[in-house]
């Protein structure tokens, strides 16, 4: 077969890759997505798809993080793809929690979060989901949104084809770059450009880039309940726990004191970095999770404990119709210790971005915007 040729060729079809390829293409670049797996499998279907600004530190992630829901909303318009853009909701039932929340919803506005305090009856109004004993108030941000993670990363890439001529080549395994030649298991390519949204795996094409840049692999636990029919979650839900785990929340001075309670009564939550948030899809199920176990080999075994964990706290916050457990499964990403997502050019002409951890959803497609910005 002889060499094809495109003007940039992304590698990985996950959210980062997709949202690369989206952004290219509408530059008029001819694109290639290679992705070595048939669909997806990646951390990109394996998440709770959403896009979370209200997490995001104030300043430049903010602001990557809110630029890139609107991309995310402009994509999605333009291609039909279902989404809820609900806000979120942060529920505290006990007084620590309460002091973090009320100095958030005060603070926040002038960092630049759109957010308030309300009341229980206000956040049982928004959201009738909210377990009503002992609520004493809720952190109400009209700003998030989510997705379907799995009929993003099946449908999007299809979209890109039909709407750009974007080429896709699944099932193709990318083992060298060296510009223009890019060597994959189906065939040799020729393209200006590489960008490589390949997750940690990027390890199997840089190897030294990979170890020396301090990225840390994460495993996450998941449930998914049945569809819950005829019934709406409203906005997705988040309670005390994740005031400690989302960075944006670190401008709270009474954060250090809520932290203590948590080591002190729930160590098992702190042991296994346990928060629990609830989201749904489009068939109306509710994805719940999750759990975070650092080191480079992450145990390929699910922990049922683990599971137990997320589901007893869910059910302090959360009242569903039907807490049948239809799956379960695992995801892993990749993060850096210091920096909110990894970017280096291995060789002219080759970028690699990875690692925005528990943010990719919320992120890529303000990274792949600023990619493009760079360059
Ligand atoms: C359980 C879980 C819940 C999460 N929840 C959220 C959330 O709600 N909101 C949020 O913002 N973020 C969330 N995240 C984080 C988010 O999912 C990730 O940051 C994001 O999906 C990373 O996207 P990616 O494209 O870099 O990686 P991936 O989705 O892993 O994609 C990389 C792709 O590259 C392909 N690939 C690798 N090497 C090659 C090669 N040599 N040739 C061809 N293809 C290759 C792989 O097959 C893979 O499909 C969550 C993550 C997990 C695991």
């Amino acid at each position: 077969m002889p060499d094809r040729r495109a003007d940039i060729a992304i590698i990985g079809g996950g959210i980062l890759g997709l949202a690369h390829a989206w952004q290219a293409a509408r530059r008029g670049l001819q694109t290639v997505v290679f992705e070595r797996r048939p669909r997806a499998m990646g951390a990109s279907v394996r998440n709770f798809g959403m896009v979370w600004p209200v997490g995001q530190p104030s300043g430049e992630m903010l602001e990557t993080a809110l630029r890139s829901r609107d991309l995310w909303i402009e994509v999605l318009d333009a291609s039909g793809l279902p989404y809820r853009p609900t806000g979120s909701l942060h529920a505290v039932y006990n007084p620590l929690e309460e002091a973090v929340v009320r100095e958030f919803a005060e603070i926040g506005p002038g960092r630049g979060y759109t957010c308030e305090w309300v009341e229980p009856e206000e956040a049982l109004k928004r959201s009738s989901a909210l377990v009503p004993d002992g609520l004493r108030g809720a952190l109400w941000s009209p700003g998030e949104l989510t997705v379907d993670p799995r009929r993003i990363l099946a449908d999007l890439p299809a979209w890109l084809a039909e709407r750009f001529g974007v080429e896709l080549q699944y099932g193709s395994l990318v083992r060298s770059i060296g510009l223009p030649r890019i060597e994959t298991s189906t065939g040799v390519w020729h393209a200006e450009r590489a960008i490589v949204c390949a997750g940690d795996e990027f390890q199997t094409l840089y190897p030294e880039v990979f170890s020396e840049s301090g990225l840390v692999r994460v495993k996450l636990q998941m449930l998914r309940t049945v569809p819950q029919q005829g019934w709406e979650l409203g906005p997705s839900l988040a309670a005390g726990l994740t005031l400690r785990f989302y960075k944006s929340f670190q401008i709270c001075s009474t954060l250090p004191a809520y932290r203590e309670w948590v080591a002190g009564n729930l160590p098992e939550y702190d042991a296994w970095g346990i928060h629990v948030l609830a989201s749904q899809t489009a068939d109306g199920a509710i994805t719940l999770g999750d759990t975070h176990e650092y080191g480079d080999a992450p145990d390929l075994f699910d922990k049922t404990r683990l599971d137990e964990l997320v589901l007893d706290y869910a059910k302090r916050f959360l009242r569903l119709r039907d807490w049948t457990v239809a799956e379960r499964w695992h995801g892993v990403y990749c993060q850096h210790p210091l920096q909110p997502y990894f970017r280096a050019e291995p060789s002219p002409g080759v970028q690699i971005l990875t690692g925005p951890g528990g943010s990719g959803m919320t992120l890529s497609f303000g990274l792949a915007e600023r990619t493009f910005q760079l360059t």
